[in-house]
């Protein structure tokens, strides 16, 4: 038999009620990644000890992935700039190429209807 792990991230929507790493509370100005991992994430507690909220499910905070990244040696900032860039670069390429087909067909136009030399040599 073979396990066969199907897991996705995504956005939480809703939030949930904490971080499953940090405990940092669902808050409006900070986003949560639902991992769709089920784990026994126990019970939170608060600062005075009274029991919060049981978790079953793997959330974390913005600021644990984004230590998480970070420690893994990834910049989601810095491959989104690059990603941005090599697509910028790309685009670039494809109008040289462009431009070089069209240069090309131009002098074969020219060559092969005896107008004379198109490059003047120094
Ligand atoms: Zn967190």
């Amino acid at each position: 038999m073979t396990a066969t792990l199907n897991m996705r991230v995504k956005v939480a929507d809703p939030k949930p009620a904490y971080c499953s790493a940090c405990l940092q509370g669902a808050r409006a100005d900070v986003e949560f990644y639902d991992f769709q991992a089920a784990f026994d994430g126990g019970t939170f507690v608060s600062g005075d000890g009274r029991w919060v909220k049981g978790s079953d499910d793997l959330y974390l905070c913005e600021d644990c992935l984004q230590m998480a990244c970070e420690t893994a040696g990834l910049n989601p900032q810095l491959h989104g700039r690059q990603g941005r860039r090599i697509k910028q670069l790309e685009l670039e390429i494809e109008h040289w190429k462009a431009t070089v087909r069209r240069t090309r067909a131009e002098l074969e136009e020219q060559v092969n209807s005896n107008l004379g030399p198109v490059v003047r040599r120094k």
